[in-house]
């Protein structure tokens, strides 16, 4: 199989992974502390997504905007009034800034001399070659992590117009007077909120009953109302149908409640989401499978391939960092373990952030899922609205909900929407990691007047319709 190529392949490796974001690094890392010879090859820019166009830059210029949110409510806390005005290019100062100095040190961290760097696109050639500019490279084992990019979605007059996507408005240094944004996931919303708490009047378009399709409803219409309440238009189960521009400005048409509407806007995201970047790898010759633009793997990360696996944004399983490190630690272990039991993902703690305000945090099991599977499960929520320090902060919107198991009452899943929820979501995380239940929860000491304390409530509802259920069951018996 190997003999065509084999004149040219002129270096080998271990251990070979493509593309080194999150998931490559932590891949590399991985098989090279367990002795692997191990090579990365990117085409850069170095720093992958969660660097360079993903969470950081996000978050960094998300700061600004709440920030600036909070400059304006400064009556309602007792304070002079302090204007606020936006300095859309400054802002992008500062996460430039932040985004070099977290880019370097990943950098520092791919020249590690322990690893190979090919800057250089990878192209397979067969099952065990690929080719890194004019090298051949072979290796026993490859672990695909090259990513994703923005979703190329099919709108008559989109392109015409013109639009920017995630990895394209970071850069913008004009603050536009409005936005349309095409999306109600995270990306559309973090981004949409930003721009509106700068001043730019924004429309959210949707497809989908609510916004972030996917988790609990309640979740999506709690964040839904605090949108709303701030000032941006959310438009909810609109098709998207065209768009035209003029000097005006860029019009987008809908079909919506079976007619068409239209929303104008000085500029439009394009925030339908994401595809694996596979393009250019030639996938056939390495004799990967591929469905729908996707890899597939099994709980290993391997694809069809045995000795191929792939990680993080290029599987789509899970586009969220911290899975798609893990998905490289576990493919990194693999790869360098052959023969011995392999480790496998596990999506029971998986988690989701949207770092909007309020903030909603997404953990195991939602009432959705648990509909759908026909899982048991008692659940109890508590307004933020009904809790002191929330009120204190002026941060009041959004609920805690637990989902526990009827019988045990381990808790298998939480949603908070809420002030700082992606933060309050990890004692849950790990009560959870541990196997908690409500019992555990409600009992563990917990300072006051804190946020965190909030989860205490919704565990000791549980508790009693426990002890309800219990009660009722004993009654039951004895009639
Ligand atoms: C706007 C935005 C905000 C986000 N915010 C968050 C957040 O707050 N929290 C969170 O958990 N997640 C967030 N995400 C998602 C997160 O950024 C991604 O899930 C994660 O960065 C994916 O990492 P990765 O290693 O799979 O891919 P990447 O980091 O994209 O790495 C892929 C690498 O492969 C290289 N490459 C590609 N093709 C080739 C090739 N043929 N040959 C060689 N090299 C190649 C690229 O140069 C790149 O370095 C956000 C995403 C976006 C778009």
């Amino acid at each position: 199989m190997r003999s065509r190529n084999r004149a040219s392949t002129n270096r080998t490796h271990d251990v070979i992974v493509v593309g080194g974001g999150s998931a490559g690094y932590a891949a590399a890392r991985t098989a090279s502390d367990a002795g692997a010879d191990v090579a990365i090859v990117d085409q850069g820019p170095l720093g992958g997504l969660c660097i360079l166009r993903g969470c950081m830059p996000t978050k960094a210029i998300l700061r600004s905007a709440e920030v600036a949110a909070l400059f304006r409510r400064a009556k309602e806390f007792g304070l002079s009034s302090v204007s606020a005005q936006a300095d859309l290019s400054a802002i992008v100062d500062r996460k430039n800034r932040l985004v070099r100095e977290f880019a370097d040190y990943r950098i520092q961290q791919l020249q590690d001399p322990k690893l190979r760097l090919y800057r250089s696109r990878g192209t397979f050639l067969s099952p065990h070659e690929i080719s890194v500019g004019d090298t051949v490279l072979s290796a026993g084992s490859f672990i695909l992590a090259t990513g994703s990019k923005p979703n190329e979605i099919q709108i008559p007059g989109l392109a015409q117009a013109g639009y920017f996507t995630s990895d394209t408005i970071l850069d913008l240094r004009t603050q536009p007077g409005s936005l349309i944004v095409l999306g109600g996931g995270a990306v559309a919303l973090e981004l949409g909120q930003f721009f509106a708490r700068l001043g730019t009047r924004v429309t959210i378009v949707q497809r989908g009953r609510t916004i972030l399709t996917g988790m609990d409803d309640d979740v999506g219409h709690a964040l839904e109302a605090a949108l709303i309440d701030e000032g941006m238009e959310v438009v909810l189960e609109a098709q998207l149908l065209r768009v035209a521009h003029d000097e005006t400005g860029k019009t987008v048409w809908v079909m919506k409640d079976g007619r068409e509407r239209s929303y104008v806007g000085a500029e439009i995201l394009q925030a339908l989401g994401r595809q694996p970047n596979i393009e250019g790898l030639r996938l056939d010759l390495a004799e990967v499978t591929v469905d729908e633009g996707r890899i597939m793997v099994d709980g290993a990360m391997r694809t069809s391939q045995a000795h191929i696996y792939a990680v993080g944004d290029v599987n789509a399983l899970t586009p969220i960092v911290h899975l798609a490190i893990q998905q490289g630690e576990i493919a990194g272990y693999n790869a360098t373990h052959v023969g011995q039991p392999a480790k496998k993902i596990d999506h029971r703690l998986d988690t989701e952030v949207v770092f909007t305000d309020p903030q909603v945090a997404v953990l195991g099991l939602n009432e959705t899922r648990a509909k759908s599977e026909g899982i048991p499960y008692l659940s109890a929520s508590y307004l933020f609205a009904d809790h002191g320090k929330a009120l204190c902060l002026g941060s009041a919107q959004g609920f805690v909900k637990l989902l526990a198991a009827t019988q045990t009452g381990e808790i298998l899943g939480a949603q908070i929407v809420g002030p700082e929820a992606g933060e309050l979501i990890h004692e849950l995380t790990a009560v959870m990691y541990y196997r908690g239940t409500v019992a555990d929860l409600s009992r563990m000491p917990h300072y006051h007047p804190t946020l965190a304390e909030i989860v205490t409530y919704p565990a000791e509802s549980i508790v009693e319709q426990m002890g309800a259920e219990e009660r009722d069951s004993g009654r039951a018996q004895r009639s």
